[in-house]
């Protein structure tokens, strides 16, 4: 099997990348590991988020506004390719404090951001009263919350799927239950050797494999700095509607569950649930919503985060092996849209590429 393209890993980062590859008519073959490795792309909150991203890293958020606001066109073309309703909705979000002081640091640290953003980071601050009108629902121990109109949310899993549709339409060649185990490059591209034995000839390669790049990525001169970070999330029964718009504590889904999220934990490559863990995650989201309290919980998950040590997305083309590229972030969600459309042109060379270099591995 030949083609211009393999891209290793399908999840949301690798089907993004090839959607946009396809798209311009580039062949492409992706392969997919096991349902045993970590799939971020199937254990996370849904969020499509600019807030609080690039504190610090102003290049990172501007990506991200760049990703978000091709969003609607993005699911709306993949809606008209596919069939398949993603229920994307771009509200506005929130994060909510119950802390004034927090509220004021994060509110300062905002403020910088659209300092260094040229003034284009259009986030407002509530208060009390503010929030208490927005989100009824919200508990006498919220003091107010940071607001961001092009925050929303979305049916990660529905996103996915059709991605993979509108790449099979386009030509795909989707080999799944199979792992990249070996590569060597010789004058017509790479030859990637799978765990069954089959061989996939490609000119480049994109490895998008998640976790999966701390192995992989060696084997085209990267470095795999990727690390897992566990995330805990909640799932209550359907509800009435109780939540207007989402928040990094909970969004309520258009089928009327409220999913409650998430943590942040060390624990290496442990993807279990925990008790104590879902429990204070309940706790807080019932600081902010109290009519959460008798809610009835019917799922809980955990997954792994896919970090960098900076915790910033890896854009990185191999010096050590011409043609082969690397492509890992933590909010592979957020950044589908540009992933599909404008990273295509960074791994083609195109003279209208977005401009990557912040976001090389060599900044480790
Ligand atoms: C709890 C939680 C909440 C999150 N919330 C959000 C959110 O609200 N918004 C947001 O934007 N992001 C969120 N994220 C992050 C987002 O889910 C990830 O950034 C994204 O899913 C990463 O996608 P990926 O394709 O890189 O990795 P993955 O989904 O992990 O996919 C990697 C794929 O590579 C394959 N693979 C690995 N090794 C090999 C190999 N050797 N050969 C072939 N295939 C291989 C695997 O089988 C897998 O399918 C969250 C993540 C978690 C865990």
């Amino acid at each position: 099997m030949q083609a211009d393209f393999a891209v290793i890993g399908g999840g949301v980062v690798g089907l993004s990348i090839a959607h946009g590859l396809l798209k311009q008519g580039k062949t492409v073959v992706c392969i997919d590991g096991t349902d045993s490795d970590f799939r971020a792309s199937r254990g996370n909150f849904g969020l499509v988020w600019i807030q609080s991203k690039g504190i610090g890293h102003a290049p990172y958020a501007a990506w991200t506004q760049k990703a978000v606001r091709r969003y609607r066109g993005f699911v709306d073309q993949l809606k008209a390719d596919t069939g398949i309703e993603v229920s994307y909705q771009q509200t506005g979000g929130y994060e909510y404090f119950v802390d004034d002081a927090a509220l004021q640091a994060r509110a300062a640290s905002f403020e910088q951001l659209k300092q260094d953003l040229g003034g284009d980071y259009p986030y407002e601050v509530f208060d009390r009263d503010r929030i208490k009108h927005e989100e009824p629902a919200v508990g006498p121990l919220v003091c107010g919350a940071t607001f961001y109109p092009e925050d929303g949310h979305i049916n990660p899993l529905q996103l996915l799927h059709a991605l993979a549709h509108a790449c099979v339409d386009l030509g795909f060649v989707h080999l799944t239950g199979r792992k990249v185990v070996g590569a060597t490059q010789g004058d017509a591209g790479f030859s990637l050797t799978l765990d069954n034995q089959q061989t996939v000839r490609a000119e480049r390669v994109v490895v998008a494999a998640g976790l999966g790049a701390k192995v992989l990525g060696p084997m085209f001169g990267f470095r795999g700095l990727v690390m897992p970070q566990r995330g805990q999330v909640l799932v209550t029964e359907k509800l009435p509607k109780l939540v207007n718009r989402p928040s990094l504590t909970v969004r309520q889904v258009n089928e009327g569950a409220i999913q409650i999220g998430d943590s942040k934990e060390d624990v290496g490559y442990d993807d279990s649930e925990t008790v104590p863990t879902t429990a204070s995650i309940a706790a807080r989201a019932i600081k902010v919503i109290p009519a959460l309290k008798s809610a009835r919980l019917v799922r809980t998950w955990a997954a792994l985060r896919v970090m960098s040590p900076d915790g910033l997305p890896i854009y990185q083309k191999s010096t050590q092996c011409p043609g082969a590229a690397l492509v890992t972030c933590h909010s592979g969600i957020s950044l589908a849209a540009a992933h599909s459309e404008l990273l295509s042109g960074w791994l083609l060379d195109q003279p209208t590429a977005p401009d990557l270099a912040y976001f090389s591995e060599d900044r480790f």
